[in-house]
């Protein structure tokens, strides 16, 4: 039960139940495509010749385009609808503390070309490479003509209105412009979005069947720091200064190890990719200084090697990965306490050993969570081939095209 904001609202025309049913259709083709007419109309509990109207207008606006005949025994054989995805094109930036990743991809997240390099750190520079490199992308892929914008993410809290890096610690960028200046060098629209976020974003509008029913969930993505992103009731949270759902700088404790944020005892200082490295290989993060431990972080020895250690019987590279497991659960039981989510989504390096690990991660969670029901909270890992947080990327480009018209 929403309540009507009458400080903020917009008056709903004659048109509105037609957008609202248009938008409805739409995602529902996008979740069951290829759909027929009739199945569509079925599902919206609507007459075919409403669906049909819908469909026309949808196909005028280049949103969906209707595809191969269907096959079937007797009557007239019934086209079927699809998305138009392939044709539509955005280029996917996700920064990290150790490389940069840009992807070429259409509208449903596909790969179509993609590009890693060394993390360019100072921001004009950084501005300046990754727009003759997308330049480069669009011209070597013949995206140019139908590349209707870049999505990028960040390891930091981002103003997404004002496209403004609030604070990225790990890449040493504080309240700077990131969006505007890469729209003015490339000549394409910007978005830009926390990393952890995008990941939850690319869940909510890109996955399809069951995954894409959960309208309430927290994305937690452990990598060389900790994102999250919390959706409830199928919107993004953002908070009054766009830092909710920060659980990576939470104290688990005041006297823990140093944190990139520049505090001590974070839940990202005991499960991000350097703390997990740091216990096999002895590391005081404390006293490393940011030089060494970006050369840490980006050494060629990283979590999955590691976890492939374990596997193969390595106790001390075991202990390590089980010792990150313990600490991702206590982390993850302040998640459940606060939140109580329909499902808890997991991505990064260490949860490829998921099957290691997922015991030690439960135990820890029971030992926190304040009722036992709690304790089942359903927790999935992302296959580690898809990259979330490159779908997240697009989809802040494709995701407003399925957003649902804001009324009342
Ligand atoms: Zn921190």
């Amino acid at each position: 039960m929403r309540k009507i904001n009458t400080h903020d609202f917009k008056v709903a025309t004659r048109t509105t139940s037609r957008d609202i049913n248009r938008r409805i259709a739409l995602n529902l083709i996008r979740e069951h495509q290829p759909i027929s007419r009739a199945d569509l109309a079925r599902r919206m509990s609507v007459t075919r010749g409403v669906v049909s109207v819908l469909a026309q207008e949808l196909i005028e606006q280049g949103l969906i385009y209707e595809g191969a005949t269907g096959e079937v025994t007797r009557g007239r054989k019934p086209t079927f609808l699809h998305i138009r995805t392939q044709d539509r094109l955005a280029v996917a930036v996700d920064v990290r503390f150790s490389k940069t990743y840009v992807m070429l991809s259409d509208f449903s997240g596909r790969q179509l070309a993609l590009e890693v390099y060394e993390t360019v750190f100072a921001l004009p520079q950084f501005i300046k490479d990754l727009a003759a490199r997308v330049r480069r992308m669009l011209k070597t892929h013949g995206g140019a003509g139908n590349c209707e914008g870049v999505g990028v993410v960040v390891p930091g809290m981002v103003d997404h209105r004002t496209g403004r890096v609030l604070n990225a610690p790990t890449l040493g960028w504080r309240d700077v412009d990131v969006r505007d200046k890469l729209a003015a060098a490339t000549g394409l629209p910007v978005q830009i979005e926390n990393s952890g976020r995008a990941c939850s974003l690319a869940h909510l509008w890109l996955e399809r069947g069951e995954g894409a029913a959960t309208q309430s969930f927290v994305y937690v993505s452990v990598s060389d720091g900790v994102g999250v992103g919390v959706v409830v009731g199928g919107e993004l949270v953002r908070g009054r200064d766009h830092i909710a759902g920060e659980f990576g700088h939470m104290p688990l404790s005041l006297d823990g190890p140093r944190c990139m944020c520049g505090m001590t005892g974070c839940w990202e200082a005991y499960v991000s990719n350097l703390a997990t490295l740091s216990r096999y290989f002895g590391w005081n993060l404390s006293k490393l200084s940011p030089k060494s431990l970006h050369e840490a972080g980006s050494d060629s020895f990283n979590v999955l090697d590691l976890v492939t250690r374990a596997r193969g019987g390595d106790a001390k590279a075991n202990a390590a990965v089980q010792a990150t497991a313990r600490f991702l659960g206590l982390g993850l039981s302040t998640v459940v306490n606060t939140l109580n989510p329909d499902c808890i989504y997991l991505a990064g390096e260490i949860t490829t050993a998921w099957d290691l690990i997922e015991e030690t991660v439960r135990v820890s969670l029971a030992e926190r969570v304040l009722i036992t029901s709690a304790e089942s909270t359903p927790m999935r890992v992302s296959p580690a081939q898809v990259q979330p947080r490159l779908r997240g990327a697009a989809a802040l480009i494709a995701a407003p095209t399925f957003a649902a018209p804001r009324v009342a």
